[in-house]
């Protein structure tokens, strides 16, 4: 029986990634750091409590477990949050990877067979990329704790691959679902939608509504890195669906999506939420994912939209 170990598994791709290796016989163990949003984690999953950062009870939970995979998604989630926590940002997304990689890199010495990693790298590595589209050679330039600490797992990685670890990295453009938290704009957007259209009434105070963002299906990410931690040949991919919206552009589908015609009239913009800097145009080439991995791409953008609207209308029972 495989046997899989997934950090931040009470997380939107976490939940996914769980659901799906546990339909296929996988048997699935979960890093948590705290215990909330455990409701959204099926039957069947054994779970550990821990913090990325301890990398030595990390490397004794990969010992103990023996995983055939490894999928490291734990982290600090938003770049907003990294600049709050700089510190800890470098130890749990930085530092933490690089724990994982080698206890995996001593577990595959230890035992002779191949122990396979998949880290979930982030376009912000890119920061203010000198092209776009990016694609996996386009150069590195993080402007943000979160970035900096992400591309250092990410160059991590290649020198364990050198060093004989199949350890592949997705460098993931935003990806959404009902599971994103409102702090994300997708989310907070479809909730606010399903809100208004149930009431009638109703603002949605945002910041910039020009910024834009390549965003995807998350579940469509999820399997984007199943197939590269199972490719024969570790490495990097680009995931990404290669066109950019706006804000706006998702506000209008949302509010669209649960019968608001007008939405302007619903929308203010609230400096609190405008950002002092947002990256310049962060969209990501998939070509080599979908040829190499046989990656299917990702739900087209008003597919996306009329999900989240549709299951948050759901939750409020509208
Ligand atoms: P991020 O790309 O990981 O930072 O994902 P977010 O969903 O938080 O932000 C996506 C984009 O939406 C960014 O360019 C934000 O500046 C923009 N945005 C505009 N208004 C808001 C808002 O009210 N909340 C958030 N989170 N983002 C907003």
């Amino acid at each position: 029986m495989t046997v899989a170990l997934v950090t931040g598994v009470a997380g939107q791709d976490g939940s996914y990634l769980a659901e799906r290796l546990l339909g296929e016989g996988v048997q699935v163990h979960g890093l948590v750091r705290t215990p909330d949003r455990l409701d959204v984690l099926p039957a069947g999953l054994h779970l550990h409590a821990g913090d990325l950062a301890d990398t030595v009870a990390v490397a004794e939970l990969v010992r103990e477990t023996r995983p055939d995979e490894i999928y490291n998604l734990g982290g600090i989630s938003s770049v907003a949050a990294s600049w709050e926590r700089p510190v800890e940002t470098g130890a749990v997304s930085g530092l933490g990877a690089v724990g994982l990689y080698d206890a995996a890199w001593r577990l595959q010495e230890e035992i002779g067979r191949p122990v396979r990693v998949l880290q979930a790298s982030s376009a912000e590595i890119y920061g203010s990329p000198d092209r776009a589209p990016q694609d996996e050679g386009t150069a590195l330039r993080p402007t943000s704790p979160y970035g900096v600490a992400k591309a250092y797992a990410h160059q991590m990685a290649a020198v364990y691959r050198a060093r004989g670890l199949g350890v592949s990295a997705c460098v993931l453009y935003n990806h959404e679902s009902p599971r994103r938290p409102e702090t994300f704009v997708t989310r907070k957007i479809s909730a606010a939608a399903a809100r208004i259209a149930r009431d009638g009434a109703g603002t949605l105070a945002l910041g910039n509504l020009d910024a834009r963002r390549d965003w995807g299906w998350a579940p469509d990410y999820v399997d984007a890195m199943v197939r590269a931690v199972r490719h024969p040949e570790a490495g990097d991919f680009v995931v990404a669906s290669g066109r950019t919206r706006s804000v706006a552009d998702f506000v209008a589908a949302a509010f669209a999506a649960a019968g608001i015609d007008d939405w302007g009239a619903h929308v203010e913009v609230d400096p609190r939420f405008v950002r002092p800097a947002d990256p310049a145009e962060q969209v990501g080439d998939p070509r080599r994912a979908r040829e190499v991995l046989g990656w299917g791409g990702t739900l087209p953008f008003e597919e996306i939209v009329r999900r989240m609207v549709r299951h948050d209308l759901a939750v409020l029972g509208a």
